[in-house]
Parts: structure tokens; C-alpha cells; sequence
């Protein structure tokens, strides 16, 4: 073994108790420290031929890099819409690093971490008030999550015209509806092969608000003559918060043929509240949801899930099938994340949400 290495493995225990005390130094700083700054660094350092062993990388680290950091963590920091971690998240985050479990099946390749992420979905559930007619995932962020749940929108549209979008390559126009899409949802297109500019905007509420307006979207509807379309509607537009009127999509959606897909990167979380918790009414009727961790519900970046109608789980898995993966009958029976979503190999990027789950409960 490379002995800087074994040098280290001796000396394990005393590098994590250095690097989570200089954790703690940060955190109980983060009111002093500057939420933005102009250091630099020159990042073409040469790679050494025997390596400097933790603690001296560590030193490195504060004299040259950890000037870089900023305090995004803490309650200063308005940049994005952002969120600090829990301690109980940083134990998932530090856990899901230790364990370093590579997240896929329930039953198969030695490991069934993918039921803790499961059981996270179901809390989220719970907490979010909506029913189990969903499969979760998680992903790296909301865009990961729009792509995920556009992806099956994608595979849903084609069916529509007896096709298979995934196999064959988009053969028919996407319709897409839509009124302030996320930027994310727009990359999306773009990524999809739909075309980041071949969307229809419809109207918005008039009085500066960023929702559809509903009589404008039942004209766009009307236009398309019967043919099928994807809405992209939004829980928490990013620049006014605005929420569209779930509820009256939901009765559109009992009159034409289309694939329902809400953004609630952050504005999901409104499920949580008494008092905003009307701005989601009618929500479970989607086909899809986005929902962020790593915004309200502070855990650790990379952390979103997408929510899609298990109704949909054939379409799903035609979208994300690895092609050289058997396919094992019933898919939710024989589940593996790397079928139903884009990443194969992946972290156990659960665990900091069932942990704050659990350390905070509801209340929380
Ligand atoms: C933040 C945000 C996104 C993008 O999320 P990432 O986690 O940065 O990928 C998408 N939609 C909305 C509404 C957002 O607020």
C-alpha cells in the first residue's frame, strides 16, 4: 500500500476530529464571515509525485483555498434561493460519505440502501400531505428533477401518436404550455431534444402577477385542436413566488389530454404551512413534481426529488433503461433507481433528508 496512504488510515481518526473541528470553527463564524469576496486563486497548481498525506492537504486547503469560501450557509446570504444544512442533515451527509453505498435496487447487488430512500420518499409524503401514488428519487438538484419528469413527459407525448420518443428519436412536435418557467425547465427542452425555444407562453394574471392565467391557457389549449400537450406550471415562481391555480388545471386536465408537470423547487414546501398551504391545493393531481432539499428543507447540496405517477413507471423506465440491463418483469417489483432516472451509480443522497426528518419530525 502507498505509504502516505497507510500513513493516513493510522491516522484516521485524528483527520476527522481536525476537519470537524475546523467544521464547528466555520459554522460558529458564519455571522463574520463575508457572504461574497474577491480572493483568487491561481488553479493550475502542479500535481506532486508523492502525495502531501490529509493533514498537510488540509493545511494547504486553509492557506490557499478555504479563503474561497463564502458564508452560503448562513442567514446573510441572499444569493439564490438557498438553505444552510441542520446538524442532523450534515450526519446523513457525513454518513452517506462513510458508507458510500451505491443507491439502486431493493433487491440486487448486495446492498439495499435504495430502500432508505425509499422510506425518505415516503416521509416527504407524508410531510408534504401528498398520497403514495407517487415514486420518488432523488437527484441532484431541481433541473436534474424538470429533466427527470420532462423526460417522461417526453416519452408520454410520443406515445400519444403510438411512438417511442426514446427508442426512435422525436418524430412530432412537442407541445409545450407554459407560463414563467424556471430558466432549469427551459435547459431542459434544450437537453430533451423539444428545443429550448419551442414553447408556447401563456399569458399571465394580469397585475404583475407571474401565473397562468387559466382562460388564456383553455384559448392555447383550444388551439391545439385536440392534440395532447406538456404544461409546465410552477409552486413558487423564482422572482415573485407566484403560485399557479392547481385546482383549476386540475379540472382542465379532466377535459383534455395532457401531462401535468409542477416545479416546486421551493414552493412545495408551502404544503407545510397552515397558513400557505391553499397555494397547493389540488397538487396530487399532477403527473410530476419537482421538489428541492437542499433549498427549505436545509440539507447539504446535491439534494432534490422528482415525484412521478407510478401509473407512469413503464413510460419511466423506457426513458431511463440502461439498454443493457435486463429487463425483470414487473419494474416496481424488481426496482432499480438506475432504470427510472438518469444517473446509474449514486450516493446515498437520502440520508441527510430522513435524518432531518427524523430529528425534526413535522414541527421541525
Ligand atoms: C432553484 C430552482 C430550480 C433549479 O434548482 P437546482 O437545485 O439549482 O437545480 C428550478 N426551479 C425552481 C422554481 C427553483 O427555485
Amino acid at each position: 500500500m502507498n505509504s502516505i496512504l497507510k500513513q493516513d488510515l493510522d491516522n484516521f481518526e485524528n483527520i476527522l476530529e481536525k476537519t470537524k473541528q475546523q467544521g464547528i470553527d466555520f459554522l460558529n463564524d458564519i455571522e463574520n464571515i463575508p457572504t461574497s469576496n474577491t480572493y483568487t486563486i491561481n488553479p493550475k497548481t502542479a500535481l506532486n509525485e508523492l502525495g502531501l498525506g490529509s493533514i498537510e492537504a488540509l493545511k494547504e486547503f486553509n492557506e490557499r483555498l478555504s479563503p474561497l469560501m463564502v458564508s452560503s450557509p448562513g442567514p446573510r446570504y441572499w444569493g439564490f434561493v438557498t438553505g444552510g444544512s441542520t446538524p442532523a442533515s450534515i450526519v446523513g451527509d457525513w454518513l452517506a460519505s462513510i458508507y458510500d453505498q451505491n443507491t439502486q435496487a431493493v433487491k440486487a447487488q448486495g446492498g439495499a440502501s435504495a430502500l432508505i430512500e425509499f422510506e425518505t420518499i415516503n416521509l416527504l409524503l407524508q410531510l408534504l400531505d401528498l398520497p403514495d401514488t407517487f415514486l420518488g428519487g432523488f437527484v441532484t438538484g431541481a433541473t436534474m428533477s424538470n429533466f427527470t419528469s420532462l423526460g417522461v413527459a417526453r416519452q408520454w407525448f410520443g406515445k400519444q401518436f403510438g411512438k417511442d420518443f426514446a427508442k426512435d428519436g422525436i418524430s412530432e412536435t412537442v407541445n409545450i404550455l407554459t407560463a414563467t418557467p424556471h430558466s432549469s425547465s427551459i435547459k431542459c427542452l434544450s437537453l430533451l431534444g423539444i428545443g429550448s425555444q419551442n414553447y408556447t407562453t401563456v399569458k399571465t394574471i394580469e397585475g404583475n402577477r407571474e401565473a397562468l392565467d387559466i382562460a388564456d391557457l383553455e384559448e392555447n389549449i383550444k388551439k391545439l385542436e385536440g392534440k395532447p400537450f406538456i404544461l409546465i406550471s410552477s409552486a413558487g415562481t423564482v422572482n415573485t413566488a407566484d403560485f399557479d391555480d392547481f385546482e383549476a388545471i386540475a379540472i382542465l386536465k379532466e377535459k383534455y389530454n395532457f401531462w401535468w408537470h409542477i416545479d416546486g423547487a421551493f414552493g412545495g414546501f408551502a404544503a407545510v404551512s397552515d397558513k400557505y398551504n391553499h397555494l397547493v391545493k389540488g397538487w396530487e393531481g399532477a403527473d410530476s413534481i419537482t421538489i428541492d432539499c437542499h433549498k427549505w428543507l436545509n440539507v447539504p447540496y446535491e439534494s432534490a426529488f422528482f415525484l412521478i405517477k407510478k401509473d407512469h413507471i413503464n413510460l419511466q423506465v423506457e426513458t431511463f433503461q440502461n439498454s443493457n440491463a435486463p429487463y425483470l418483469g414487473n419494474p416496481l417489483e424488481n426496482f432499480n433507481y438506475l432504470n427510472v432516472l438518469p444517473e446509474n451509480s449514486r450516493r446515498l443522497r437520502a440520508l441527510p433528508a430522513w435524518f432531518s426528518l427524523k430529528a425534526y419530525g413535522k414541527e421541525g
